[in-house]
């Protein structure tokens, strides 16, 4: 299975021109560019991984990224080649969706 940084597009307007603008020690709130709606990503989990993955490199500062729902830890990651939008944990191998929350329109 191949790994690739989160990428979301906004759930306004659907630019994919979407910043995370904070630190995983305080919140997931992101912003778009675009028209300057902010949310954040929220992750649940729907199973285990047992596949391998080689480690992805660590993602910019400044794009996406939610926290595990079971480890709390920023490490998730698109699957590349899932069908499904699946997330995978690379910290303990959560299978985890991805969902907006806090959504409040610019
Ligand atoms: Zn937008
Ligand atoms: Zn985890």
């Amino acid at each position: 299975m191949r790994l690739s940084p989160i990428s979301i597009a906004c759930p306004q307007c659907g630019s994919k021109d979407v910043i995370y603008s904070c630190q995983p020690t305080c919140c997931f709130n992101h912003v778009c560019n675009n028209c300057y709606t902010t949310f954040e990503l929220e992750t649940t989990k729907v199973g285990e991984s047992h596949e391998a993955f080689a480690m992805p490199p660590d993602p910019e500062a400044s794009s996406p990224t939610a926290s595990c729902a079971r480890c709390g830890e920023a490490k998730v990651f698109a699957i590349n080649d899932s069908e499904a939008a699946k997330y995978v944990c690379v910290s303990c191998k959560a299978l985890l969706t991805l969902s907006f929350t806090e959504i409040s329109p610019g």
